[in-house]
């Protein structure tokens, strides 16, 4: 079968590598792909965004399915527009992704649906939004409704953080056409958990839970990233709590999704707080998470493109993971995730000596690999224990970089049960 991948990062390269182990693949095509996804598809030069690009090029060669890996050519309508030109895709359509696409949607989805989450309120006038804040108090947090790439997000501890973070993310002189608007949460504590599901209609097939690690630097302190490390699977959660998270929060959502007319295909992210009054759902995305994807796609046994299959099939895939840790350590570029500086050389040997190596911001520059991201590239490891596989990813890390122009944080996975 010949595939088309869409997306340049990380979870796309390692997507793409599971998929490519599949004897059922002939060809995988990437749009646009990165400096080691070409390695193993053929890398086309169409952007993420440039939907009818894309149509026009799965139409011409005949693609038999399409796999999106980033959440903005969902919310564009890629999905859609595939099913109008009768083209396969395992993705959700536009109406589906609107989980991930509007915290304001999510939340009343979940409150509608009894999902498990932090008590919530939304507004759209500043004032309100602070008349509210000094009645309950802080901590709170306060998003943006849209996509901000991760940085809609202000955990606010004091008084101060809070009106701040108002005006912030619901400017006064705000004169686009669409209003603005932000979500106030009650502000939960606890260790945080991923688990992701692939989803067709009303079926729900989990995966392993990850951990990932969003803060720029050790012990949780910078800014908030896109993620700078991961493991899974999560020893301090029982398969009872996963069960329940599957049943209350997943299956839910699936199920409520339908309800409202626009049954979900794709991969179904729940982002956890395990909470002292149990689990509670942050956020809900549309599509694989990233860097999760790195270190769950490695334990899956089975052949991803027949699971795709089988679950478009509404068949079960019989999901089947391998009873190992596997662990993963971004290297950045100074200074992300603010500005940086790209086109930095890396070195020529990337060899997967005891580690394994996923692109994300890489790409060949003549015959050198250079950066082209932020978030660079991931070193992972499966190991019997997680100690094993995080000791394994890190002495790649000290052996192949050695450049002050990259950093990577020293304490992934190192104090399972924090993030
Ligand atoms: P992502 O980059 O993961 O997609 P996002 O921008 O969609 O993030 P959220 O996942 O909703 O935003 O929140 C980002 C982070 O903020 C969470 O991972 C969590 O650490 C923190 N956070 C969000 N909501 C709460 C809450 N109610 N209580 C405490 N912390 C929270």
């Amino acid at each position: 079968m010949n595939l088309l991948l869409i997306g340049r990062g990380g979870r796309e390269h390692s997507i793409a590598k599971k998929l490519y182990e599949s004897e059922r693949v002939d060809r995988i095509y990437a749009a646009p792909g990165n400096g080691g996804i070409r390695d193993i598809a053929v890398c086309v030069d169409i952007d993420e965004m440039d939907t009818n690009g894309l149509v026009d090029f799965a139409t011409e060669n005949v693609i038999d399915l399409t796999i999106v890996g980033p959440e903005n050519p969902l919310l564009a309508g890629i999905t859609d527009r595939f099913h109008e030109a009768g083209l396969p895709i395992f993705a959700p359509t536009k109406a589906a992704a609107m989980l991930e696409g509007s915290k304001r949607y999510a939340k009343d989805f979940m409150l509608h649906y009894d999902i498990p989450t932090a008590a919530y309120a939304g507004f759209t006038e500043p004032a309100d939004a602070k008349a509210y804040i000094n009645k309950i108090g802080v901590p709170v947090v306060v998003k943006a409704d849209g996509l901000a790439g991760g940085k809609g997000v202000i955990v606010a501890r004091t008084m101060e953080e809070a009106l701040e973070a108002v005006d912030q993310l619901l400017p006064h002189d705000d004169h686009s056409d669409e209003a603005s608007s932000i979500v106030i949460e009650e502000c939960l504590e606890g260790p945080e958990l991923s688990l992701m599901a692939f989803v067709h209609g009303n079926h729900v097939f989990p995966m392993l839970p990850a951990r990932d690690y969003k803060r720029a630097c050790d012990h949780d302190e910078g800014p908030n990233t896109g993620g700078m490390g991961a493991y899974a699977p999560v020893d301090d959660v029982s398969q009872e709590t996963l069960d329940d998270i599957t049943e209350h929060v997943l299956q839910k959502a699936a199920d409520g999704i339908s309800q409202e007319g626009h049954p979900f295909t794709g991969i179904l992210y729940a982002g956890m707080m395990m909470t002292a009054k149990g689990p509670k759902a942050i956020e809900f995305n549309a599509r694989f998470g990233d860097p999760e994807t790195q270190v769950v796609l490695p334990l899956l046994e089975n052949d991803l493109l027949q699971v795709l299959l089988d679950v478009l099939d509404g068949k079960d895939p019989k999901l089947s993971w391998e009873s190992k840790s596997c662990a993963g350590i971004v290297l950045a570029s100074k200074g992300y995730p603010g500005p940086y500086e790209k086109g930095v050389p890396l070195p020529d040997q990337l060899t997967e000596d005891g580690a394994f190596v996923i692109h994300a911001g890489t790409r060949k520059e003549s015959d050198q690999l250079v950066s082209d991201g932020g978030r660079v590239l991931l070193a992972g490891a499966k190991g019997d224990s997680l100690a094993e596989a995080i000791t394994d990813a890190y002495e790649w890390m000290d052996r192949r970089i050695h450049s002050d122009r990259f950093y990577y944080r020293n304490d992934i996975a190192r104090s399972a049960g924090t993030t």
